[in-house]
């Protein structure tokens, strides 16, 4: 770790991996001999169509996309989904089910409503405070899509496995969980996430739409909210944001020829969240919020005795170079948000002091 900088366990914006940081600095002031930034370059140049074209490469190879399927990049963050998805794949007569997993889930739900589409909730773990995934769910087998938050950032819980809709396509938020590790694309018709959590800078939402779902899109809708417009041009219908995408770029040669493939990440994740999980459920002074079989390799949720000793555990935590500790102020408590970037190191770190500070505390 450089000297001047901290562990970031932010829930995001969130930590880059530093090799990222340290590439876009070093060409940052004349971008591939162009004698120019990267931020400077016009959109429709060649250097800028090698970076948006090599991200979408990256993504069709670490998932495993064919030809049916179209990567695009979005403005608005995960949220404008919420109101994409319903617009463009639900006609009259169309329903769809959300699952209710929490904050995410639920703003999913409203926007969906708010737009009068036929929305059913089949399963919802509102009745213990989102603190589990539903399981022996009984999808709509007439449904044109199930939807799912597959990692819940803010309650710290999230899918083990996708659940079975019995063919039903699923469309999921993968926002806080997205190249985290392997999925089969197969079951799924759009996945969207926003890229400031694992893959990237704020700014860019990345969604994978199938031809299928593609094939819904009415031509009515605004061209800034219909994915056509999107996969006609390529995501460069209009100026895209650029410095995000770059950043993903990077991002994503770091996790293919640095780390070795999803494979590989997701070993390292499960890792760092067993370690955390382990030390926290050997004693009784910290607490687990999330039900063993549902928690999250990515958010690690938690309480200590009193809201008192959160405070200062989130403060003290800070004074030691351990940022970004405090849960979200819907849910108090602690949260380490450990994504892709967050190395091991930061994880021993983190237990280390927790240690620390439960035997002044405790
Ligand atoms: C952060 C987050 C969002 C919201 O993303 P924005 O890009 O801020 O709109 C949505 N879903 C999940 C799962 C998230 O973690």
């Amino acid at each position: 770790m450089q000297a001047d900088r901290i562990y970031n366990f932010n829930p995001g914006p969130a930590a880059l991996p530093l090799p990222v940081l340290e590439e876009i600095q070093e060409s940052f002031l004349n971008y591939a001999g162009s004698g120019m930034s990267v931020i400077e370059i016009s959109h429709r140049s060649s250097e800028f169509e090698a970076i948006i074209n090599d991200a979408i490469t990256r993504i069709r190879r670490l998932l495993s996309l064919d030809d049916d399927w179209h990567v695009l990049f979005i403005q608005g963050g995960a949220s404008t989904q919420f109101c994409m998805i319903p617009m463009n794949l639900l006609g009259r007569g169309d329903t769809a089910d959300y699952v209710d997993t929490g904050t995410w889930s639920t703003k999913a739900i409203k926007e969906a409503r708010l737009l009068d589409k036929s929305v059913r909730v089949p399963a919802s773990s509102e009745d213990r405070n989102y603190c589990y995934i539903p399981k022996n769910i009984e999808f709509d087998p007439n449904a044109v899509f199930a939807h799912i938050t597959t990692n819940n950032t803010i309650k710290g819980t999230q899918w083990a496995d996708m659940p079975d809709t019995g063919g039903v396509p699923l469309v999921a938020d993968m926002s806080s969980d997205i190249m985290s590790r392997p999925v089969d694309m197969k079951k799924f018709g759009l996945v969207y996430a926003g890229a400031q959590k694992n893959i990237g800078p704020a700014g860019v939402c990345l969604v994978l739409i199938h031809r299928k779902m593609l094939d819904r899109v009415p031509d009515g809708l605004p061209s800034m909210l219909k994915y056509t417009t999107f996969s006609a041009k390529n995501s460069l219908y209009n100026t895209p944001p650029s410095f995000a995408i770059y950043t993903v770029q990077l991002v994503l040669k770091w996790i293919e020829e640095t780390v070795g493939g999803l494979e590989k990440l997701e070993a390292v994740n499960r890792q760092k969240a067993a370690l955390l999980y382990d030390f926290i459920d050997n004693g009784d002074f910290y607490r687990s919020t999330a039900d063993a079989d549902s928690r999250s390799l990515m958010n690690v949720t938690f309480r200590l005795p009193d809201e008192s000793m959160e405070t200062l555990f989130v403060e003290q935590a800070l004074e030691n170079g351990l940022g970004g500790l405090k849960g979200h102020r819907s849910v108090g408590g602690c949260r380490a948000s450990i994504y892709n970037p967050t190395p091991m190191a930061a994880v021993e770190a983190l237990v280390d002091f927790m240690k620390d500070f439960e035997k002044r505390a405790g």
